[in-house]
């Protein structure tokens, strides 16, 4: 028997209620999401009507403070002591869960430093239907916080440039305090290693994707530096070398890389249909949505919500032909 399109999607719907699911429509099709186990599915058969099609981003990152308490060189957020209202995030987390987000990545600075941060992640999984990653430099998790985040996290992102001296030089912090809090990590969710990539990290490169198997993590995120306030970006010759390890790397670990940063990597992108905007904002630590973190200039997000400042930053977008 053969189901029009619209009967394909009630029947999806009545399915993944049942099975916590998350549904998403684009022209690439129907896309499902289980949190719990990051599993994605992508449904191409099925044609989706364009007026069905998820208006919010597939994924949002929101710096929750711009506090932190290291102070490293390649850093973009600024030292400010901006941070966002717990009321103003879970309202718009709720907006963008309905209009087809999956996930959000909470950010900073520092997001340990939110005072209310385990509150925060409790109610957006007991509220939404998002899932919830952060990204840290690891060093505030102790045994106490990894307990209480427990089941309330779906993924970690702990940045990490560099082994023994080279991270010590960078952030400042005992390495052995580093494996320590990849141990507490570990027991929290799944997680991944971010690596600011530069000519100082990247001949770390293979001990550090080591480092990362050894300790449990699942991804190695790799993010050639960009350049913003005065810190200058990869140069062209480093950025040759990372292509090359990156065809070489025959480890365990899921390599990922920005999209910005994607040019000329064996990347692998089912979404095609859904870039820019459609793929990921930024929400930073003033409330100001950005296409990504390290734009310095983005919409202000008022009363009409976030959806409303996508709006407005895509038509901001055409105009400038970007
Ligand atoms: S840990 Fe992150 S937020 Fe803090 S100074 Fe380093 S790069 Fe910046």
């Amino acid at each position: 028997m053969k189901l029009c399109e619209g009967t394909t999607l009630n029947l999806l719907h009545l399915l993944t209620d049942q099975r916590h699911w998350k549904l998403r429509y684009s022209a690439a099709g129907v896309h499902l999401f289980d949190r719990s186990t990051g599993l994605n599915i992508l449904l191409d058969e099925i044609l989706v009507p364009a007026s069905l099609y998820s208006r919010a981003p597939r994924q949002i990152s929101i710096a929750l403070t711009n506090r932190c308490d290291l102070a490293c060189p390649h850093c973009y957020a600024p030292k400010s002591r901006d941070e966002l209202p717990f009321d103003v995030i879970t309202k718009w987390l709720a907006e963008l869960d309905t209009h087809g987000t999956l996930g959000v990545g909470f950010g900073g600075g520092e997001p340990t430093l939110y005072p209310e941060f385990v509150r925060l992640c409790k109610h957006v999984v007991e509220k939404t239907h998002l899932a919830v990653s952060f990204t840290t430099h690891g060093h505030h998790i102790d045994s106490e916080l990894a307990e209480q985040l427990r089941g309330f996290i779906h993924f970690v992102r702990v940045s990490v440039d560099g082994v023994g001296a080279t991270y010590e030089s960078i952030r400042r912090r005992p390495f052995t305090a580093l494996l320590a809090c990849l141990e507490r990590v570990r027991t929290i969710s799944r997680f991944g290693i971010n690596v600011v990539i530069n000519e100082r990290t990247l001949p770390e490169l293979d001990e550090i994707a080591r480092v990362a198997a050894d300790v449990g993590a699942c991804e190695l995120l790799l993010l050639p530096q960009v350049s913003v306030r005065g810190v200058p970006g990869i140069d062209a010759h480093t950025l040759q070398d990372l292509r090359r390890w990156v065809e070489s790397y025959k480890g365990p670990l899921r390599l990922c890389i920005n999209e910005a940063s994607a040019d000329g990597f064996p990347i692998c992108d089912p979404l095609v249909e859904e870039r820019g905007l459609l793929a990921y904002a930024h929400i930073d630590a003033k409330g100001v949505l950005k296409p990504c973190s390290y734009h310095e200039t983005g919409v202000p997000i008022g009363e009409g919500g976030v959806l409303q400042a996508i709006q407005r930053l895509a038509s901001e977008q055409r105009e400038r032909n970007i």
